[in-house]
């Protein structure tokens, strides 16, 4: 398998210099790529300023608030690759059963080799719910995953973030305070007295890529939690006992599933958090069907239509699959748009020699490519690109969780108070218990 970073480390700085002089496409969007995560740490640290590191979403501004991260030890930082692989198997094989390492698809390869579970955010709360005899949960992925996972999982069970800076950039879009005032202006405007079939005004729904804080307040309000595999049953969920929806963090999952639910793009006006009525009239905000959110992921807002033109130009026949974070252009003009488990399923079900185009994150899309040999699968952007919060998870630091572990010590846990969780956990069983209607579209968004 090829990860991002092997394949970073194996292009010289002055190679990638030398490109970006002569005009050529940069096979990489950051020469950052290569260096060790803990040189961001340290450089944020000296700065004072929070950031997400290279890669996609380097260029979003991270809120004062993000979590940082602290020196690594200098052993970890001075290991090979060798050494390090031998010292964290060497501590899970000591510690076994006591813990269950998690690993995102979108994770880099020198990391996922050491998942005891590989999967979406969702899939690996679960996997993380099931194993009650692990006394410590290392989630490789990113920080709301980490607080899903502590939310799903037993008191006795304590959730591990190896680099606390692995955010997300897209959940840090949408917090609390401005979603609070959003919601002051919506009640303002709607009241809060239901219609005739006795539906209120607005149900707020959160993506899961979002902070505890978020799903709780969608617990308390009659909210509801969504995944990019049951978007269109939740919203009709919503619906049924909404006459709006506020979508947050992710305006495109929201719009792209709305626009396939059938409402018109009139009538989901954007909501930016820094203006009065989200930089809308009040007869926009009274037609509107779903506000959306401000907010995007800086890895899938990547992927063009041109691209799309490009690889349909280049391998005629070619299938293109994306994810429903991608911009509305981008998923309307791909054959099917799905979440990172339809991408899989996809790929498994399709007959020896197909070609598929993926607009998803470069770690998951090159790991098929190594694990499909029968098809052909590239990934819709040349440029390498990967979710910069992801990367920030080295096998240093993971080594230095599970040593940690060894010796009795639980580094970098991530506890969602209680008061937040009860409420976050009422919009989760929300979702778990909402079922899709007999009428699906046809390319559903799952
Ligand atoms: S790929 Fe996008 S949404 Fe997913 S963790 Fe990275 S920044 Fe967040």
């Amino acid at each position: 398998m090829s990860s991002v970073n092997t394949t970073i480390q194996l292009m010289t700085r002055e190679e990638a210099l030398a490109a970006g002089k002569a005009g050529r496409e940069q096979s990489s969007c950051s020469t950052e790529l290569s260096k060790g995560p803990w040189e961001f740490d340290l450089a944020e640290a000296l700065a004072g300023t929070p950031g997400y590191g290279p890669g996609a979403s380097s260029e979003d501004k991270a809120p004062q608030e993000t979590p940082q991260q602290g020196q690594l030890p200098q052993e970890y930082k001075d290991a090979s690759d060798a050494e390090l692989k031998a010292r964290i198997l060497g501590a899970k094989a000591e510690l076994g059963e006591r813990v269950v390492v998690l690993g995102h698809f979108y994770q880099r390869d020198e990391v996922v080799e050491f998942a005891d579970f590989v999967g979406d955010s969702f899939q690996l709360a679960n996997a993380a719910k099931n194993r009650s005899e692990a006394e410590a949960i290392v989630f490789c992925g990113v920080h709301f995953m980490a607080e899903t996972a502590d939310m799903l999982s037993g008191s006795h069970q304590s959730v591990i973030l190896p680099n606390l800076a692995a955010g997300c950039s897209m959940a840090d879009m949408a917090d609390l305070p401005s979603v609070e005032a959003c919601w002051a202006q919506l009640e303002k405007l709607y009241g809060t007295e239901p219609d005739a079939e006795g539906r209120v005004p607005v149900i707020p729904v959160t993506y899961m890529n979002s902070s505890a804080a978020l799903k709780a307040f969608c617990g308390e309000h009659g909210g509801i939690v969504c995944t990019s595999s049951n978007a269109s049953t939740v919203l009709e969920w919503a619906f049924a006992r909404g006459q709006r929806v506020l979508f947050f963090p992710d305006q495109h999952l929201g719009r792209n599933t709305a626009k396939a639910m059938g409402v018109a793009l009139a009538n989901m006006p954007l909501w930016n958090p820094r203006m009065p009525l989200g930089g809308n009239s009040e007869q926009v905000m009274t037609d509107a069907k779903v506000v959306l959110w401000q907010g995007f992921c800086s890895v899938h807002k990547r992927f063009t239509v041109a691209q799309i033109a490009q690889a349909r130009i280049d391998f005629p026949g070619v299938r293109v699959v994306v994810h429903p974070e991608c911009p509305m252009e981008v998923v309307d003009a791909a054959d099917e748009a799905g979440s990172t488990d339809y991408i899989l399923k996809a790929i498994q079900g399709a007959p020896d020699g197909s070609t598929f185009a993926i607009g998803t994150e470069i770690n998951m899309v090159n790991r098929l490519a190594a694990q499909y040999p029968q098809h052909t699968i590239f990934c819709l952007d040349p440029v390498i690109c990967p979710c910069s919060t992801m990367y920030r998870i080295h096998p240093g630091y993971l080594a230095w969780v599970l040593e940690g572990l060894l010796r009795g010590e639980v580094l970098n846990q991530i506890t969602v108070p209680e008061a937040t969780a009860v409420n976050a956990r009422i919009a989760l069983e929300r979702m778990l218990a909402a079922k899709p209607s007999q009428a699906q579209p046809a390319a559903p968004l799952s």
